[in-house]
Formats: C-alpha cells, structure tokens, sequence
C-alpha cells in the first residue's frame, strides 16, 4: 500500500546525487497483454538509455542510471501482475539507494522521465482521487483500525495498545471499587471509547485516513461516532455492524462497499452540478472540443471522464498539450502529432494545470455528457465584461 508518508517523500525528494528515474507502465489487462507490455517496456528503455548516455553529468551516475534502466527491464518481464492493477510505477535512484514500486489498481501512461526531482502528476492526480479508508471496529473493551487504499486494507497492529491511559490517581481508584460494579463498568467502557477517540484524532492528522467507517455492535458505535472529535466526524461514512474479531476479508468487502457507495455520491453530485452549471450557461461544459479548448485557456477546474472513454486526437511533441483540431501548439508554437488516445494527455495536462481530475465509473449521466465534461473557472469574455463595467462606472 502507499503510505501517506512514503507520498511525502516522493514529493519531498531531490536527488543529490545520481539521476531520479520515473517509470510508468500501463498494464491494463482488459485491452493489453503481458507480451505487449514487455515490448513497450524494451522500447521505452531502450529510448531511456540512449537519453541518458547523452547527459552532461558525472561518469558514475550515468553507469548507475544506465544500469538501473537495465535492472527495470528485467524486472518488468518477470513480473506477473493480478489483472486488478493496471499499471506500474517504479521510482529510483541506485545511487542514493531509493527504490520504489508500486502496482496501482488504475491505468497511468507508459513513460520514463530521467530528472532531478521525481516525475509525480499522474501519481498524484489518481491518489488524490481517491479516498484513503480508516476502519474503526470496537467492542466494550477493544479496538481495531484498519486502513484502505486503492483497494488494499492493511491493519495497525499497535493501535489498541496506544489507547491504553496511565492508572488514574490512587485516590479516585479507591473511590471507585466503592462503587457498584455496574457503574464502574460503564465508565470503563465510556474510558475505552474516549481513549478510542482521541488516538482516531491522532492517525487522521498523520494522513492515516481521510474518510471512517465505525464497526461495532450497536449503540456502542452511536457512542463513538459522538466521542469523535470534529474533524473526524465530519469525515464519518457511516456506523455499521461489524464484529471486532471479523476476519480482514469480511472488513475489506464492507469498506470497499461503503466505499463504492460514497464515491458514486461523490459523482452523482458533480455530474449533476456540471448539467446544472451547462443549463444555465454557468461555469460548466462537456464534450471534447469543448473540454479541450478549455484545457488549453487553462480554464478547467474540475475534470469528469467517463473510465471506458477513449478517442483519437491531436497532442503537441514538445509540451504534450492535446488538441482537438489545429496544425500547431497554442502554447509553444510546436508540430501536433496524432495521438491514438487523447483522454490521457487531458486528464494529464488537467493535473498538472492543478484541476481535480474524477473517473466516473457508474454514473450513466456522464454518457449524457458526452462521456468528458469539467467545471470551468470562468465564462469566455466575463472578466473583460466585468471590468469594463467597472470602468464605465468609474
Ligand atoms: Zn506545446
């Protein structure tokens, strides 16, 4: 699983020495087989090489680089992945000793990028899409919190050990065994709760979830979504059913529905404001010329594509700007070259413009809107309107 903290470093990295190698492979199994993935990897690398052989760099980070290369060729042909991922990506550097893989459930362009600093968009733009998961379950006396993420649940095995508080004074413990065991009881289980509680507070601020779902028998889990502190709360998918020994396929398939349902939410709700906004002439559009032209004003907020869409079109050699008609970039100026599939190039360049970019799986109105459609920052000629106006005034 990635790791909040292993993003932070990715993001964070520069290297000092040696050459940071970003390599992405599209494995998307519905459309390609290994053999093709294979032949795609020995070109890219072979391009790689080549690219590297060039630099202006010290000898041994080119022997490094050069050898890295040929270390992730052979990796990839020995490597056979469950068709529930559809790419790889592989982050490096030999001589700084940083190495990382990983097999992600969504397809990302094949591509290998030799810098400084690691080639980071299309990672960040589908991590961003996607919600990390906390799972709470909790009974009268214990408490488990799992973590899921890109489809894949992992536990933290320390968590209940960390709810555990010091003894209370010595004084109130006396006091206490006067009391009748009930009573004792239930503020035993209100403590357990309250410790559960605040340790959730802690993991959501290290980035260990940004959603939760609480599993527990009821109305112990009513209690603890009320013990949640603000934010957290805020962030409750829903209080379930669940019992704390339940094996980690039983928690996997219930987050992944109350993951499933919430994202279908999520899209209902966009799909719905970006009809709205084009009903009223607002701040939304659809299709791809639309959408394209868009992209290339650098007025695309928040991208909606349909995840079967695909379509030929036009992107630039130089900037990788895509195009929906013209012989030249309207950035740079460049040659545009045919592309077999453009939705890639503009899911890209909408995040690297900082666009949120969100995949519709289920939603069938997003068919209604041509299958590609985005909220816009503002309206053709409405800033120039604007300030005219204020001039006229003034
Ligand atoms: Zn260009």
């Amino acid at each position: 699983m990635i790791t909040h903290d292993e993003v932070n470093q990715l993001v964070n990295y520069t290297a000092r020495e040696g050459i940071a190698i970003s390599f992405f492979l599209n494995t998307d199994g519905s459309e390609r087989s290994k053999n093709i993935w294979d032949i795609e990897t020995k070109d890219l690398v072979k391009n790689a090489r080549r690219e590297v052989l060039k630099l202006d760099t010290n000898r041994r980070y080119i022997e490094a680089a050069d050898e890295n290369l040929k270390h992730i060729q052979k990796f990839i042909s020995s490597e056979s992945l469950p068709p529930k991922f559809k790419s790889i990506a592989i982050f490096s550097n030999p001589v700084e000793n940083f190495y990382q893989i990983y097999r992600l459930p969504v397809p990302i362009k094949s591509k290998i990028i030799l810098d400084a600093n690691f080639y980071l968009r299309p990672l960040l733009s589908l991590l961003e899409e996607r919600h990390r998961i906390g799972v709470i379950l909790v009974d009268s006396r214990h408490a488990r919190l799992f973590e899921l993420y890109l489809g894949e649940l992992v536990e933290h095995n320390d968590f209940f050990a960390k709810t555990k508080s010091p003894r209370k004074p010595l004084m109130e413990t006396f006091m206490k065994r006067e009391k009748r065991l009930m009573q004792r009881r239930e503020e035993d289980i209100r403590f357990h709760l309250s410790s559960v509680a605040d340790q959730l507070k802690l993991h959501y601020r290290l980035g260990h979830f940004d959603k939760l779902i609480i599993g527990a028998r009821k109305p112990l889990g009513d209690h603890l979504a009320r013990l949640l502190n603000r934010k957290v709360h805020d962030n409750l998918l829903g209080v379930t059913e669940i019992d704390i020994h339940a094996p980690e396929a039983e928690v996997l398939a219930v987050a992944l529905r109350k993951e499933k349902e919430f994202e279908s939410e999520e899209e209902r709700r966009l799909l719905r404001k970006i009809s709205d906004e084009i009903e009223k002439d607002g701040y939304a559009i659809k299709g791809i010329k639309n959408v394209t032209e868009s992209l290339n004003n650098f007025n695309v907020q928040t991208l909606a594509i349909a995840d079967d869409f695909s379509r030929e079109g036009l992107a630039c050699q130089q900037c990788g700007m895509p195009h929906y008609e013209g012989k030249t970039c309207v950035c740079c100026g460049e040659q545009l070259v045919q592309v077999s599939d453009i939705v890639y190039d503009l899911a890209e360049e909408a995040a690297r413009q900082g666009a949120v970019v969100r995949h519709i799986h289920s939603d069938p109105l997003i068919k209604s809107l041509e299958n590609v459609a985005s909220i816009i920052k503002f309206r053709k000629g409405e800033l120039v309107r604007t300030e005219e106006a204020v001039e006229t005034e003034a």
